[in-house]
């Protein structure tokens, strides 16, 4: 006698559970509960390894409310919310963007989670937003001009939050385009710059740094039950889409190719580090910078400056 199996699903590597998840680059078919301890295993692997979170620490996550940051929430908050000794809390920048994730949407799923949380604007501190710098000077380089203004805001109100630690929600494939971008561009200087600590900055940590986009999604549905669908209406004129159309292209016949990235781009950093120069502060806002501060020169140029 025959017997069909009609459903057929693919069996979890570890269990023989109805797989939810196959991952190319390790050959594993994996079911709800192994995607979860794999993925949980590879963050607090690199958060152990590199000494992350330490004993007295405030870990302020950033949360945009997409995916990414939503799944690190809820990731550092298991992890850490029964420790004493560590303060998690969510900083949220609106960046006014209108009809983009309602900041108000942040707060909840920080409330949902009972984790402080605090909303920084961009409309409060540079007395402008991306909309308005969209208007002015068109939608060419918002991602860059946001990208920085946003990353100088972060700063300041985790500094203010008295947090020692920034918890950003960057998978692997970010990582990796990063990476790739600065080849592209060839700027050497960026691959070679050292991540810190430099006075002034609160140290980066970056816990999803070796999972997978497409994993940190599912594992943002499988803990909070959303599915980000949100896209910033400016964002088709980032490099960074191309980069990524070209990376997932290539990562498909070769699995490994962001992880190598990543790799490479550590290694040089770290390289970079024994060679890196002193640290400015900004003549006009205070902030640690390279040589030219990126967040006064773009708001100057946008007829912002303060
Ligand atoms: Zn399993
Ligand atoms: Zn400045």
């Amino acid at each position: 006698m025959i017997k069909v199996d009609l459903i057929s699903p693919m069996r979890c590597s570890k269990c023989r559970r109805p797989a939810i998840l196959f991952q190319r680059y390790s050959g594993l078919h994996l079911c709800r509960e192994h995607f979860l301890a794999d993925l949980e295993a590879k963050a607090k692997r690199d958060i152990r390894v590199r000494r992350w979170v330490r004993p007295g620490d405030t870990v302020a996550v950033a949360l945009s409310g997409g995916k990414d940051s939503t799944a690190l929430l809820h990731f550092l908050h298991s992890l850490l919310s029964r420790r004493r000794d560590v303060q998690v809390l969510a900083i949220t920048v609106d960046e006014g963007i209108s009809g983009y994730r309602d900041p108000t949407e942040a707060k909840r799923i920080a409330e949902g989670l009972g984790v402080p949380h605090v909303t920084a604007s961009f409309r409060e501190h540079y007395g402008t937003t991306i909309d308005e710098i969209v208007a002015k000077k068109g939608d060419a380089l918002s991602c860059s001009y946001c990208g920085v203004l946003r990353r100088h805001l972060l700063n300041v109100a985790a500094r203010e939050q008295h947090a020692t630690r920034l918890a950003l929600g960057f998978n692997l494939d970010d990582e990796a385009q990063s990476v790739l971008m600065n080849v592209l561009r060839g700027d050497s200087g960026r691959l070679l710059r050292a991540p810190g600590p430099r006075e002034g900055l609160v140290p980066r940590i970056k816990p999803f740094l070796h999972v997978p986009e497409r994993e940190v999604a599912l594992y943002a549905y499988l803990v909070s039950g959303r599915i980000d669908t949100g896209r910033c209406p400016y964002s088709h004129n980032a490099l960074r889409a191309g980069v990524r159309r070209m990376l997932n292209g290539y990562a498909w016949d070769h699995p490994g190719t962001r992880h190598a990235l990543v790799n490479l781009g550590e290694e040089l950093s770290e390289r970079g580090a024994a060679r890196e120069g002193f640290v400015h502060t900004c003549e006009r806002c205070g902030e640690p910078c390279s040589d030219v501060c990126r967040s006064c020169q773009i708001l100057s140029e946008v007829g912002h400056g303060t």
